[in-house]
C-alpha cells in the first residue's frame, strides 16, 4: 500500500536535479507564439523544466541543452527575451 501521495517530479534542464513540479518554472515550446515562460502550467507544447530557485534560470541556464529538449533553435535575440522574462518571472516570484 503506497503511503506517498504521488508528487510529479521533473528534471531542471539547468542542473540536473528532480524536483516537484511546482518548485520548477516551465518553458514550453509552443507552435503559434514560439518559447514562453508558462507561468500557469498549462500551455500545450514541448516542455523543458528549470528550478526556481537559485542561478538555474539565468547563469546555469545552458543554451544548448535548452534547445536540445525543447527540440529548436534559438536565435541570440529569442535566446536573451527568454532569460530575461525567466529573470524576471524568478524575481517577482519570491
Ligand atoms: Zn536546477
Amino acid at each position: 500500500m503506497a503511503k506517498n501521495k504521488h508528487i510529479p517530479l521533473r528534471t531542471c534542464v539547468s542542473c540536473g536535479k528532480k524536483t516537484a513540479k511546482r518548485e520548477l518554472l516551465r518553458i514550453v515550446a509552443t507552435p503559434s507564439v514560439g518559447i514562453v515562460v508558462d507561468s500557469s502550467g498549462r500551455v500545450n507544447g514541448r516542455g523543458a523544466y528549470v528550478c526556481r530557485d537559485g542561478d538555474c534560470g539565468s547563469d546555469g541556464l545552458h543554451r544548448g541543452r535548452v534547445e536540445h529538449v525543447l527540440r529548436v533553435k534559438f536565435e541570440d535575440d529569442n535566446w536573451n527575451e527568454l532569460t530575461d522574462s525567466i529573470i524576471q518571472f524568478v524575481e517577482t516570484s519570491r
